[in-house]
């Protein structure tokens, strides 16, 4: 047995039985403990493979060019990290940049590539450019003349998922995260702007594999070692592992994404302008800009007249001042470019 996984079978904690059924059925408990052991190390091994199996693909497929994984500071991209080093693949590391991140989490990221690059890992940092210039979110949302939503997701796919073009990639994606996750996203996938080309799958089987390695497509393909992770499988190989984590989940943030990310709920993006101000004040601020753009362009017409000050748009993003049968910004989606 490989070192990694004998040590990590050590260390598991046997939390999930409950000490009542030890003291009952005590060899019926240790049996359960066994198989709990054995899922979470089957999921480990099995993370590791698909890892290696994504490395080699790289090689063969992209000139030689070693496998990506990438990071976005968050448990799940440290969780990919330690299982890569884990695989004995040889692997880069890169982190886009989409400067609505908090400032621990970029310090984080920076720590990490230091250790990393210690070990002669290299690590870059991608800087998003749009239309051919540099962008960040805060000149990005008046390019764009509507703030980001749920719907209109426009920021993801330019600061964070424009890296990786011809390569093959690793993400952190689990399917536990949403149920839009469960049914668009595999443990393979190629990158296709036409999502009717693209291909994913769902399962390690012979079949399916062979699938992925015959396609001759050059363009991004994808590998999510995790995804059929929980989220108690993360933090047991964290603790395992003892794996240095981003400071904000000691906080109490259970994500730690970009600041007043649409897809969080309201409560967490209020908990995170409160914890940092400069992030709603810049986001004011880009709702100014993108309101006198749409003035300068006569886009002020419908219910974009009832929203006049960054402030105001401010509000109705963070859906205070919205009363039922009210339009909202992911109703206005036409108004975008
Ligand atoms: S704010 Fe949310 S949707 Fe936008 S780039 Fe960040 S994570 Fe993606």
């Amino acid at each position: 047995m490989p070192e990694v996984l004998a040590r990590t079978r050590l260390r598991r904690p046997h939390r999930q039985v409950p000490e009542v059924a030890r003291l009952v059925l005590p060899e019926l408990a240790a049996d359960a403990e066994d198989v709990l052991e054995d899922t979470v190390m089957d999921k480990e091994q099995q993370a590791i493979e698909r890892l290696r199996l994504a490395a080699e693909m790289s090689e063969a497929y992209y000139d030689g060019a070693p496998l990506i994984v990438t990071t976005s500071g968050g448990k799940d991209s440290d969780v990919c990290l330690r299982l890569a080093e884990a695989a004995g693949i040889r692997y880069e590391v890169q982190h886009n940049h989409t400067s609505a991140d908090a400032p621990e989490t970029v310090y984080h990221v920076r720590d990490t590539f230091r250790r990393l690059e210690e070990k002669g890992i290299k690590c870059t940092i991608n800087w998003p450019t749009y239309k051919g210039q540099p962008v960040t979110m805060w000149n990005l949302i008046p390019q764009k003349l509507m703030p980001p939503t749920r719907i209109a997701r426009y920021c993801c796919a330019i600061l964070k998922e424009q890296s990786g073009k011809d390569r093959m990639i690793t993400t952190g994606v689990r399917w536990a995260e949403s149920t839009k996750r469960k049914n668009t996203r595999g443990i393979y996938e190629t990158f296709h702007s036409d999502p009717t080309k693209q291909i994913i799958l769902n399962n390690d089987n012979d079949d399916t594999r062979r699938l992925f390695e015959d396609c001759r497509m050059k363009a991004k393909r994808i590998c999510n070692p995790i995804i059929d992770w929980e989220g108690r499988d993360v933090w047991d190989y964290i603790e395992s592992e003892h794996i240095q984590t981003n400071p904000l989940y000691c906080e109490g943030f259970s994500r730690v994404g970009c600041i007043g990310c649409p897809l969080a709920g309201k409560r967490s993006r209020e908990i995170e302008f409160s914890r940092w101000p400069a992030y709603r004040r810049a986001y004011i601020r880009a709702f100014e800009k993108m309101l006198e753009v749409r003035k300068e362009r006569g886009k002020m017409n419908g219910t974009w007249r009832i929203v006049t000050t960054g402030e105001d748009v401010f509000n109705r993003w963070m859906e205070y001042d919205i009363v039922p049968g009210q339009i909202t910004f992911e109703e206005l989606e036409d108004g975008t470019e």
